[in-house]
């Protein structure tokens, strides 16, 4: 039934309409409600979301700096940046993840400072930002897609691009012990991990290089994270 209407965008947005907007609502949340597995992909995720903005934050101040938060899902990065002065756009395929970030960020951040949501597909968005990031998105990307994206997303920035992805280094242990996180008939053929040099290769076809790399591995949780300049 996912497959009708076709195509992995859709599959993606009824997903986290749904069911993933409950299981990585929950991920995502503060509550002991989740699982051994669940609560180790938390902690991974929160050390990309800290070492982004460390990233961020490390040769100059975020205080009125355009940021593009593509695929911003619960809003995990978007109050942090917004916190830190960012004039932050956040948006998302899923209307349910947008409502979710909204209510967080409204609980947390004065009215001025809050976030501009949109319920949006990161191929739709237009504008010029200073900065785009887009954190643990590029899993839902075949890579025939992938560099479509990565375009898209440069196309959006004029002084960075912060992109996390599931390296395919870690193939098998990915696929092995989080495919049931993903969306689909076939849950682990739906969770695209990525080569470095591929990333890096769709980031140089459009004038764009790698100017700082991370990793963050934890037992269930992988994603490499790159911060990129134009050339
Ligand atoms: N970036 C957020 C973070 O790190 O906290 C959320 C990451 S979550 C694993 C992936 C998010 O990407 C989901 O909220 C999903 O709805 C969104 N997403 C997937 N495909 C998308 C697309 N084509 N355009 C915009 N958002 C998308």
């Amino acid at each position: 039934a996912e497959e009708v209407g076709g195509g992995d965008k859709e599959v993606v947005r009824e997903y986290f309409n749904s069911t993933g907007f409950e299981r990585w609502r929950k991920i995502y949340g503060e509550t002991d409600e989740v699982n051994r597995v669940q609560k180790d992909i938390r902690l991974g995720h929160a050390k990309t979301v800290e070492n982004t903005m460390l990233m961020l934050t490390e040769d100059r101040s975020l205080a009125g700096v355009t940021v593009c938060d593509a695929g911003c899902g619960t809003g995990l990065l978007s109050i942090p940046l917004a916190k830190e002065g960012a004039i932050v756009s956040a948006s998302d395929i899923s209307a349910a993840m947008v409502a979710e970030a909204e209510m967080k960020a409204k609980a947390q951040l004065p009215s001025e400072n809050l976030p501009k949501f949109e319920v949006n597909d990161l191929e739709s968005l237009t504008g010029k930002y200073d900065t785009v990031v887009c954190l643990d998105v590029l899993i839902h990307y075949p890579q025939n897609k992938a560099d479509g994206m990565i375009a898209h997303l440069a196309s959006l920035a004029e002084k960075r691009v912060i992109l996390s992805f599931a390296p395919k280094t870690f193939y098998y242990d990915i696929l092995k012990r989080i495919g049931e996180l993903f969306p689909g008939p076939s849950k682990a053929t739906r969770a695209y991990l990525h080569s470095e040099a591929d990333v890096e290769r769709a980031l140089g076809k459009v004038g764009w290089k790698i100017s700082k790399r991370g990793l963050t591995t934890t037992q269930f949780y992988f994603s490499r994270l790159i911060e990129a300049v134009p050339m």
